[in-house]
C-alpha cells in the first residue's frame, strides 16, 4: 500500500514523458527544519520590502479571473507550448517595467505541474538570475515545499508580472493589466489543478479584489476548475516569522491534504 501511495504521489506531479523520480516522493513533513530559520549570510543582504499583504489594488486594477484571455488582440492566440510562450515573453515590451529590469523572469518548474505558485513580481535576486523565488524568500518557499512533501521541480512557480518593479514597489494597474496575459497563457498551457496565491496581489488579481491575506489566508476558493489557496508571501513571513511562519506551514499542510484528497478521488489525472 505504501508503494502504491508513493506511485500515486509521483503520478500527480509527473507526466508520462518525465520518467525521473522526485526526491520528495513519500517524504514526511519536516516542520523542525523549517522552524530553525533561514540563515544565508549572502542573502541576508537582500532587502525584504514589498506590498505582500493586505494592500488593496488601486481603483481600476481589480482583475477578475481571465480578464485578458490571450487572443488575437494581444498576439497570444494559438500558443500552446511553454517554450514558445517564453520566447514571446522574453521579447515583451508591453509595459515600462521592462526598461528598468535586466530581463524577464518567466517562471520555472514542471510544465505538467498540478500545483502552481503565483507571487507578485521578481525581486533583485530574481532579476539578476532570471529565476523566480531564489533569494531568501525563495529559500523559505523551498523549505515550505519540502516540509509538505513536494520538490520545487514538481511544481511551477511564476509571478503576476514578469519584470522587476523598481524598489520592490507594487506593480501599477497598467503593468498588471499588460502582463496578465502571460500568466493566463501559462495557466492555460500548464493546466494546474491547484494554484497557491502567495500574498495579496495574486490573491486579489486572480480570485477576488476584496481578499485580505491576514483575514483570508488558509482559505480555499474554486474558480473555473481550479482550486485556489490563499497564503502569505514568503517575504512577509520573513519579516514576521514569529507570527506567520507556522500559519504558512499549516497552509502548506492543507495543500498537501487537498492534493492527496484529489488524488484519492481521482479528480486529477
Ligand atoms: S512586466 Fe510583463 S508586460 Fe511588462 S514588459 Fe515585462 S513581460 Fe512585458
Amino acid at each position: 500500500m505504501k508503494n502504491k501511495a508513493v506511485l500515486e504521489q509521483r503520478s500527480l506531479f509527473q507526466s508520462s514523458e518525465e520518467p525521473e523520480r522526485s526526491a520528495s516522493e513519500g517524504r514526511k513533513p519536516e516542520p523542525l527544519g523549517l522552524f530553525d530559520g533561514i540563515d544565508g549570510s549572502e542573502s541576508k543582504k537582500e532587502v525584504l520590502t514589498g506590498p505582500y499583504e493586505d494592500k488593496v489594488l488601486p481603483a481600476g486594477a481589480s482583475c477578475e479571473i481571465y480578464p485578458r484571455e490571450p487572443g488575437p488582440e494581444n498576439g497570444w492566440e494559438g500558443i500552446w507550448d511553454l517554450g514558445e510562450l517564453r520566447e514571446r515573453v522574453i521579447q515583451c515590451t508591453r509595459c515600462g517595467l521592462r526598461k528598468g529590469a535586466r530581463g524577464v523572469v518567466f517562471g520555472e518548474g514542471n510544465p505538467h505541474a498540478r500545483v502552481m505558485f503565483v507571487g507578485e513580481g521578481p525581486g533583485a535576486t530574481e532579476d539578476e538570475t532570471g529565476r523566480p523565488f531564489v533569494g531568501r524568500a525563495g529559500q523559505l518557499l523551498d523549505l515550505m515545499l519540502k516540509s509538505s512533501g513536494f520538490d520545487r521541480k514538481d511544481v511551477f512557480i511564476a509571478n503576476i508580472v514578469k519584470c522587476r518593479p523598481p524598489d520592490n514597489r507594487l506593480p501599477l494597474p497598467p503593468e498588471v493589466e499588460a502582463c496578465l496575459p502571460h500568466l493566463m497563457a501559462q495557466i492555460r498551457i500548464i493546466k494546474p489543478r491547484i494554484i497557491v496565491l502567495l500574498g495579496a496581489l495574486s490573491s486579489q488579481t486572480l480570485v477576488d479584489p476584496s481578499l485580505r491575506v491576514t483575514r483570508d489566508r488558509g482559505k480555499w476558493f474554486h474558480k473555473n476548475g481550479i482550486d485556489y489557496l490563499v497564503t502569505y508571501h514568503p517575504a512577509a513571513v520573513l519579516r514576521d516569522e514569529a507570527h506567520k511562519k507556522r500559519p504558512m506551514w499549516e497552509d502548506f499542510q492543507s495543500l498537501r491534504k487537498r492534493l492527496d484528497e484529489l488524488l484519492r478521488s481521482k479528480d486529477v489525472e
